[in-house]
């Protein structure tokens, strides 16, 4: 899970980094409004954790232009007490959630779970289809007429990831943040790597799909004639 914490004091980010590091999640952080939309945008997070009072642009702004552009992030609102209204305001611009500020540590972990938990059943029900092969997002199999193949977990994602965008052209450097994060220092041509397995797995299945390399920007799934 990639969860991304939009907050201005660094102090508590920092320490809600932590906290969600230890708990097994992908953290990213911002210190403020614009740029935490700037990564938000990127459709790469599970989870976002969004204060309200942020410079540069308002939690509830942030909020709007993520909706606006149809990012279907999980989104948990921190309001401080005095903020009554931004609660009812904040969940009409689309939070999932709120947690008013001060709070517990534990009350918080146990909300992002639980938003972790609803983000996972939306995966569990789904199996994605694309020419004569299905994945399935429980098992993580790409399969065709009955036969399946067990994907590895970076094969998966990047699978995931190419059946989202059927036929679109995905970006490189989209497949490397949202699968190793933005912090990352893996290889650029990582991602050609595992391409490679997966076209191989395409073959052994005898499929009519095909992931095209456009040179110097990614990949796009697409059929043989
Ligand atoms: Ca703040």
């Amino acid at each position: 899970m990639r969860l991304l914490i939009i907050e201005d004091e660094k102090s508590l980010s920092m320490a809600l980094k932590e906290l969600f590091v230890c708990e097994g999640f992908l953290v990213d952080t911002a210190f403020n409004g614009a740029d935490g939309l700037d990564n938000a945008l990127s459709g790469i997070y599970d989870i976002i954790i969004l204060d309200v009072t942020l410079p540069k642009m308002n939690g509830i702004e942030v909020l709007k232009e993520i909706r606006r552009n149809n990012i279907t992030s999980a989104v948990l609102m921190l309001t401080a007490k005095s903020q009554t209204d931004d609660k009812i305001t904040g969940l009409k611009s689309g939070a999932d959630d709120y947690l008013t500020k001060p709070f517990a540590t534990e009350e918080l972990i146990a909300r992002v779970w639980a938003l972790s938990r609803r983000k996972s059943m939306e995966y569990v029900t789904e199996t994605l289809r694309y020419a004569d092969i299905e994945l399935d997002r429980t098992h993580h199999e790409l399969k065709k007429d009955g036969k399946g193949i067990k994907l590895s977990s970076k094969e998966y994602q990047l699978m995931e990831i190419l059946m989202l965008n059927k036929e679109n052209v995905v970006k490189r450097d989209y497949c490397i943040s949202k699968i190793w994060g933005y912090e990352s220092d893996i290889e650029y041509n990582s991602t050609d790597v595992y391409i490679s397995f997966l076209r191989k797995k395409l073959n052994a299945l005898k499929s009519r799909a095909k992931i095209k390399s456009v040179r110097g920007i990614g990949y796009s799934l697409g059929e043989n004639e």
